[in-house]
């Protein structure tokens, strides 16, 4: 039988699985998977600390408070069905050239860039490429925070403004007429600037 080599992620992991919707405290994960990776690999577990929070960041485990995570196998399946798996990601990158499509700022300028539902995954946004935008971390949290078309007419302010420093009449007049619409259609009349 082929040994399997164990990853500190690994270990974590199986600890999880083994102690599913509970309350976990630090203090008591850390100490049990330093001692099992020790016994299994002869080596120190670097930074289980760490290596919780990143189990956390990719959505694996919940937050219940500070040093505190609870791992619920419905709340992965659910979350799961609705990621985009790495392909469809990949695939939304290209499509966009690895830019954000509102500042076309991308991995070269030095911004991490995201693969964002346009209809979000709590009102039913699919995980299909259709669905996907390629986001840098700023205007991925303010999508986030914002939603989309919120998100789309601070776009237009933007550009509006850019557009009167440049004089560019042909691209102030269409800014005013798409800021326009959003006034019509009373979509997201609170924000005025
Ligand atoms: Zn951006």
């Amino acid at each position: 039988m082929k040994k399997k080599k164990i990853s500190q992620k690994d270990l974590l992991i199986e600890f999880y699985m083994r102690n599913p919707n509970r309350d976990i405290p630090h203090f008591e994960i850390v100490p049990r998977v330093m001692r099992e990776y020790k016994k299994k690999t002869g080596k120190v577990f670097a930074d289980p600390d760490r290596g919780i929070r990143k189990l956390y960041q990719d959505g694996f485990l919940i937050q219940i408070s500070k040093g505190v995570y609870h791992y619920d196998p419905n709340y992965i399946k659910n979350r799961n069905l609705e990621d985009f798996d790495e392909k469809t990601k990949k695939a939304i990158f290209e499509r966009d050239k690895y830019r954000c499509i509102i500042c076309e700022r991308g991995p070269k300028e030095g911004m991490e860039i995201h693969a964002d539902h346009v209809k979000p995954k709590d009102r039913g946004g699919k995980a299909i490429l259709g669905n996907g935008q390629t986001l840098c971390s700023q205007h991925n949290f303010l999508k986030k925070n914002f939603g989309q078309t919120t998100l789309g007419k601070r776009y237009f302010i933007k550009l509006h403004k850019s557009a009167i420093k440049t004089q560019d009449k042909n691209l102030i007049n269409f800014c005013k007429e798409v800021l326009d619409l959003f006034d019509k259609y009373g979509i997201d009349t609170n924000i005025v600037d």
